[in-house]
């Protein structure tokens, strides 16, 4: 029967116990024969053998060997059914098995996470508890994953699962949901409230303890949302099922990602509505991105000491037909998480080439890009090709890397900046003075300039500390041969109070705020800072007739 579509399997199995029901039944009845007439005639047989007795009728002794054939025969089959049978309800028994169970953690998995969590709801309600929803990610999974490889991605998966197993108390459930999510759903006697808190404590202690695999420690944290099944009823006395409460502690666990990751928060109706904000954010950005509703828009840097313009730092705006300009501080972050941010910056930089192309050789064009592309190995390449197709010269693109991201893996980093280098494009550290970043990275990070973050710009005359820390900053540029940008000066009295320090660039808004490509070009154009357009290439058709023509001339002669 293997290979038969599964209901002629059953029907298949239906009809053999029907058949065999049937066989069991004529041996029951050849057994019932056998005792009342198989006795005597027997008895006949016998002495007929040992020659005490007339010979048997002939009818009868068939009918009893008859008889003993079938309750043989009747045997055996009812053995066979039973077999049968045993074998079946395995087989049952082991698809119930695969279908409901997570293979890699032994856990439930998302299509009966569901089903178990109403039981559970219910056997709860009747004894006066309330149900918690535990929503359990792993945090950065998937770069631990393409750091380490798969394999090694799947024993973490499989030493958490049992690490957050073992925090759980007993009746409650576990599951694998997605590749890195889990969520527990947890029986509680709602004036215990704090058993979860300190659960959910213990779990993000526990998961985050080292992991060793193949001789590497590796260091895993969780996010955790959670929601109660007894919120809903509190407020408007309907009760809540599974699926509710797993879409209710998915949104708490995002909020737990969004402030900062290895925490976890409750569940509470507010943060319903900014999810929906942000799903719409999300179907706008892709939907954004082919339509071309990202832009790039320009800021001015200058020299502070001539005064002159040196470049331009691009910066995304997402013209939205909704929502209006939106500020890639809003738009970036989703970008990244969504997976899109690779895409987005791609079609920003081509246009940014594009624009800048137009512009005197003698400007920079610097444009930011995000951690997650420094992550892409192929990033570099993906570079060249937009320099190569915008036939621009990498000398005057600046690529600028936020400080945060040195707490990435620093080898990688330092392989992308080498190979960025080697293409002949400068890198510059962004916002310096906010990520903590040590001073043996970035000794050993072959930075071309430092930009100063504009928090420590802003308030420079009157604020002491900030006042320090651009003095240090400017003492390490120095000690380390790094020119420095400040950015955020927005009045005359910064610009001032910046000069004292050394000659640096600068960049802010008394300078000007970002403008759109055209308006940059104008005002480039009133400066005469744009380029001559190119004169057309010398006419290659022509060319290729007159090499075909000399060539045809050639095997001519050749042939006279
Ligand atoms: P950033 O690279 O540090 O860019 C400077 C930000 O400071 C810009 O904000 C700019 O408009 C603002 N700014 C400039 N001068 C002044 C000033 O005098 N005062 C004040 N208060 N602000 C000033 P914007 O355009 O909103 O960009 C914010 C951040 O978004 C950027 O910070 C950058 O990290 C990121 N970003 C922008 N475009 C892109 C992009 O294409 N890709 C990536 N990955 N990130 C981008
Ligand atoms: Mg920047
Ligand atoms: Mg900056």
């Amino acid at each position: 029967m293997e290979g038969l579509p599964e209901f002629e399997r059953q029907a298949a199995l239906d009809s053999g116990v029907q058949r065999d029901l049937l066989t069991l039944g004529v041996a029951i009845a050849a057994i019932v024969l056998f005792v009342g007439t198989g006795g005597s005639v027997m008895t006949w047989v016998i002495q007929f053998w040992s020659g005490n007795g007339p010979r048997p009728d002939v009818l009868l002794t068939n009918a009893m060997l008859l008889n003993v054939a079938l309750i043989i025969f009747g045997w055996r089959r009812h053995k066979a059914l039973t077999a049968e049978v045993i074998e079946r309800r395995e087989a049952e028994a082991q698809a119930r098995y695969l279908s409901e169970i997570d293979p890699l953690t032994g856990c439930l998995n998302r299509r009966s996470i569901g089903k178990a969590t109403d039981r559970l709801l219910s056997t709860a309600s009747g004894n006066g508890q309330s149900v918690a929803m535990m929503m359990v990610d792993l945090d950065n999974f998937k770069q631990i994953n393409d750091f380490n490889g798969h394999n090694a991605g799947d024993l973490i998966l499989q030493e958490c699962a049992r690490r957050i197993r073992a925090i759980l108390p007993d009746g409650a459930l576990a599951a694998r949901i997605g590749g890195d999510e889990f969520a527990c759903a947890i029986p509680f006697d709602t004036r215990q409230l704090e058993r979860i808190d300190q659960i959910a404590e213990a779990m993000i202690e526990a998961v985050a303890q080292p992991i060793e695999v193949n001789g590497v420690s590796i260091t895993v944290t969780v996010s955790l949302g959670v929601a109660r099944s007894d919120l809903r009823s509190l407020a408007i006395g309907e009760a809540l099922d599974a699926q509710t409460l797993l879409h209710m502690a998915d949104i708490a666990m995002y909020q737990a990602k969004k402030q900062g990751r290895n925490r976890y928060f409750w569940f509470e109706a507010s943060m319903e509505a900014e999810l929906k904000v942000r799903s719409e954010l999300v179907a706008g950005i892709r939907s954004g991105i082919p339509h071309g509703e990202f832009v790039p828009h320009y800021e001015q840097q200058i020299d502070i000491e001539s005064g002159e313009l040196v470049g331009f730092e691009m910066l995304a705006r997402w013209n939205s037909p909704t929502l209006g300009v939106v500020s890639p501080e809003v738009f970036i972050p989703i970008a990244e998480d969504i997976g899109v941010i690779g895409a987005l910056s791609e079609c920003l930089i081509s246009q940014a080439l594009i624009d800048a192309r137009e512009w005197d050789s003698k400007l920079t064009l610097s444009v930011n890009i995000s951690p997650v592309q420094l992550r892409d190995p192929w990033f570099a390449q993906k570079l060249l090709k937009i320099l190569v197709e915008a036939n621009f010269p990498p000398n005057r693109l600046e690529i600028e890397i936020t400080e945060s991201c040195l707490h990435e893996n620093i080898g990688v980093v330092r392989t992308l900046i080498v190979s960025l280098k080697n293409q002949g494009i400068q890198v510059s550290l962004d916002d310096f003075g906010t990520g903590y970043s040590s001073l043996a990275q970035l000794r050993t990070l072959p930075f071309d300039r430092i930009k100063i973050d504009r928090s420590f710009v802003t308030d420079l005359p009157d604020n002491k500390e900030s006042a320090t820390i651009v003095q240090a900053i400017t003492s390490l540029g120095e000690g380390l041969g790094l020119p420095i940008t400040a950015e955020g000066i927005e009045t005359p009295e910064v610009l001032d109070e910046i000069r004292r320090y050394g000659s640096f660039k600068g960049q802010g808004y008394h300078y000007g705020h970002p403008e759109t490509a055209a308006d940059t070009q104008r005002k480039l154009a009133g400066m005469n800072l744009i380029r001559e357009p190119e004169a057309p290439l010398a006419k290659p058709v022509k060319k290729k007739a007159a090499a075909k023509t000399s060539a045809t001339r050639g095997s001519r002669k050749r042939s006279a």
